[in-house]
């Protein structure tokens, strides 16, 4: 079944009244599955990892159509992800609806120096598989555009303003990616995911979303070079690891 980004994804094109062509695009036939040329499909890779936390993808109004965003992965493996476009004049009630359902408590995701500090919060509580499940399960809402978008959409969008603001600790940000050898500040969609998975205590999940996003760009540069698929690259023999772990577990 498709998944919400995939739905959004055509609905934004059934709108579109003429095709939209990706910056650097390749026009060769896409995979419905992954958005990638049928020579590099990683459709046989989507990992799906059950996880107690759902993301909820607000996206600005070309993101869905990218081949190059990165919240098509998070959906791909955590089953509760909602997508909808951002619009600042109207809102999905279905989202509203999502906001007020009980069994999820709500984080916008942000940085908290834009933000009244007593609305800022820099942990969730961890999953303790041994609990009984009767607290609130997290909802992150990303904001999926470019820095200014996502500003707009912090600003713009009252029903967020009642919400508390999850804010990336700069040591976690750090550590992550001397992990990663990361150099620069920009962090794609999935990998703020990556971080609030982790957050909430779901590791494996975290770990496998972050190396589904290694096995991800591997195939996109691939594809986008026409150049082979390395099958048996560090990302894709750690995200075959992360499988096994997660069989075992
Ligand atoms: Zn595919």
């Amino acid at each position: 079944m498709p998944h919400a980004v995939s739905l959004l994804r055509a609905a934004r094109l059934a709108r579109s009244s003429k095709p939209f062509l990706a910056r650097g695009g390749f026009k060769r036939d896409r995979c419905e599955g992954c958005r990638l040329a049928l020579t590099h499909c990683m459709c046989s890779l989507r990992p799906s990892v059950p996880t107690r936390a759902g993301v909820c993808l607000l996206m600005a109004d070309v993101e869905p159509l990218k081949p190059s965003n990165t919240g098509w992965l998070i959906a791909d493996m955590v089953a509760d992800t909602f997508a909808f476009g951002w619009a600042r004049t109207e809102t999905d009630p279905a989202l509203l609806e999502l906001l007020k359902d009980p069994q999820w408590q709500a984080y916008v995701v942000f940085p908290g120096e834009f933000v009244a500090p007593e609305r800022v919060v820099r942990s969730v509580p961890l999953w303790d598989a041994g609990e009984t499940q009767t607290a609130k399960r997290p909802l992150f809402i990303l904001l999926d555009g470019t820095w200014s978008e996502a500003r707009k959409m912090f600003r713009k969008s009252p029903y967020l303003d009642q919400l508390p603001v999850l804010s990336l600790e700069l040591a976690q940000i750090s550590q992550y990616k001397l992990r990663r050898s990361r150099r620069d500040d920009h962090f794609c969609t999935s990998e703020v995911a990556s971080l609030c998975l982790s957050l909430a205590g779901e590791e494996l999940a975290a770990q496998t979303l972050e190396t589904y996003l290694d096995v991800f760009t591997h195939h996109y540069l691939q594809a986008k070079n026409q150049w082979p698929i390395a099958w048996d690259s560090a990302a894709h023999q750690r995200l075959g690891e992360l499988a096994g772990q997660r069989t075992k577990a």
